[in-house]
């Protein structure tokens, strides 16, 4: 399989470079030059798959330059850490299933994604004879996600800047407490803007970013959203083997990554077997405006109580546009020319397409802490405010004799302060988060001044 930009500026290239790439060079993201449809038949041999067998079966469509037994090693290594035999096991719950995404080492879905995405650079890297340094900014959860990733690993520094004083205790002794040397947790006296801001401005910086050898984790990586891609069809099987031909999943979402992978999955099963896709947001909104009415457009950023979904421009939107613009990269660079320009872009003639795919609903902060109470009530199962936030809109857009796949995001207890304001009293902590109070932690204090934290880095980089 080879891999393009949707920006079209870029010669076609292997799976291992476009990981390596990350943002493809011309500005665009990366996509495979066509998306892979399995056959009716192909459903029949998968079904009974464990989900690492599922994972080296869908991989291998995508993935035609790294060895099989080097593939299966990869996926044997990176779900090795999840707490669940079946990684992302389904719950049927009152008129819904509960996919959950947060048996990995952090709690949280990206470690779905970060696990996989570590080891990958690793073998890569290895190959290569070559080192990185990853840097990254953090307002909670990618952090640790990718922290849990890359620990230990001999050929890359991970360093990640998040705002001093401003993550929650959880989020933060999870990144902390991890004392593996390559290992570096930056607190800056600033906001996540702050953070988010220097870490662009490193990037920017050509010489700098050579010369260290930098790289990201952020979710426009292919990778990421590959490994996504598995879970989406590992519930379709599960549900198919009750007896259900399609099904519908609904799906909080920031930054369009998690989404966008089950518009691949629900292109790589035959059709109608994914019936639709319920995008869900909190009230920032901007996705759930395009997709009820085709314009898409900036609003400002507000906190809300689900604050991985505190996004307005989606990083992912450009891979779907492409889809949508009849996979034409010259319409594509035209529309993101005129989006960052004028910070909106009319879709609508569009909408009807759009429709065929995906219905949407924002969720305000009320429903959400009152989906929580209310399906505690119901069905003893404590949602976690994003959780909350999709199954709010997939209770919505439930048709009658449709599996609804609500995907849970995260743990309830990596959220504490939301589930005590919906139900009265703390989750219980689970051991994994219950432990971290005793752990040494390990974190280096430093202004929000760029040549500091350069300085900072050049001392501990791997070269
Ligand atoms: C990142 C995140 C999301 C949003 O995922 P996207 O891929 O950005 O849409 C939802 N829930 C949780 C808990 C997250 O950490």
């Amino acid at each position: 399989m080879r891999y393009i930009s949707t920006r079209g500026g870029i010669e076609p290239i292997g799976f291992s470079d476009a990981v390596m790439m990350g943002l493809a060079d011309d500005g665009g993201l990366l996509l495979p030059k066509s998306l892979p449809r399995v056959e009716r038949t192909w459903v029949n041999r998968w079904k009974n798959l464990s989900y690492q067998h599922l994972a080296h079966e869908i991989f291998s469509l995508f993935i035609d330059d790294l060895p099989g037994t080097v593939l299966e090693d990869l996926i044997e290594t990176s779900y090795a850490t999840f707490r669940h035999a079946q990684v992302t096991p389904i719950t049927p719950r009152g008129d819904l299933y509960i996919l959950e995404l947060f048996h990995g080492p952090t709690l949280a879905f990206k470690d779905v994604a970060l696990q996989f995405l570590g080891n990958v650079f690793d073998v890569l890297l290895q190959q290569r004879s070559a080192v990185m340094n990853i840097v990254g900014a953090t307002s909670g959860d990618t952090g640790s996600a990718a922290i849990y990733g890359v620990r230990g690993k001999e050929r890359i520094n991970i360093f990640i800047l998040h705002p001093e004083g401003r993550v929650s205790p959880i989020q933060k002794l999870q990144m902390t407490t991890v004392a593996d040397p390559n290992v570096f947790n930056i607190a800056v006296r600033g906001t996540f803007d702050d953070a988010q801001a220097i870490v662009k401005e490193l990037f920017g910086d050509l010489r700098f970013k050579e010369q260290y050898h930098l790289g990201a984790v952020n979710s426009i990586n292919w990778a990421r959203v590959l490994a996504q891609v598995v879970y989406y069809v590992y519930a379709w099987l599960k549900l198919h083997s009750r007896g259900f031909a399609s099904v519908d999943f609904a799906v909080p979402t920031g930054n369009f990554g998690d989404i966008f992978a089950g518009y691949v999955a629900k292109r790589l099963l035959p059709e109608g077997l994914i019936n639709r896709l319920v995008l869900a947001t909190n009230t920032n909104d901007i996705l759930a405006r395009f997709v009820t009415s085709g314009h898409y457009s900036k609003g400002r950023v507000s906190a809300t109580i689900s604050p991985s979904m505190d996004i307005q421009v989606a990083s992912n939107f450009e891979r779907y546009l492409y889809y949508l613009r009849g996979e034409d990269p010259a319409r594509v660079r035209a529309d993101m020319e005129h989006f960052n320009a004028t910070g909106s872009l009319d879709l609508s003639p569009l909408h009807e397409v759009v429709s065929r795919d995906f219905v949407a609903r924002s969720v305000t902060e009320e429903e959400t802490l009152a989906t929580i109470r209310e399906f505690y009530q119901q069905h003893q199962y404590l949602l976690d405010p994003h959780t909350a936030v999709g199954v709010r809109a997939g209770l919505e857009f439930r048709d009658p004799g449709r599996p609804m796949i609500c995907l849970a995001t995260a743990h309830p207890a990596k959220f504490g302060e939301a589930v005590r304001k919906a139900i009265g009293r703390d989750p219980e902590l689970p051991p994994a988060l219950a432990g971290l109070k005793e752990e040494d932690s390990r974190c280096r204090v430093l202004d929000a001044d760029i040549e500091q934290i350069k300085t900072y880095i050049m001392e501990n980089a791997r070269t």
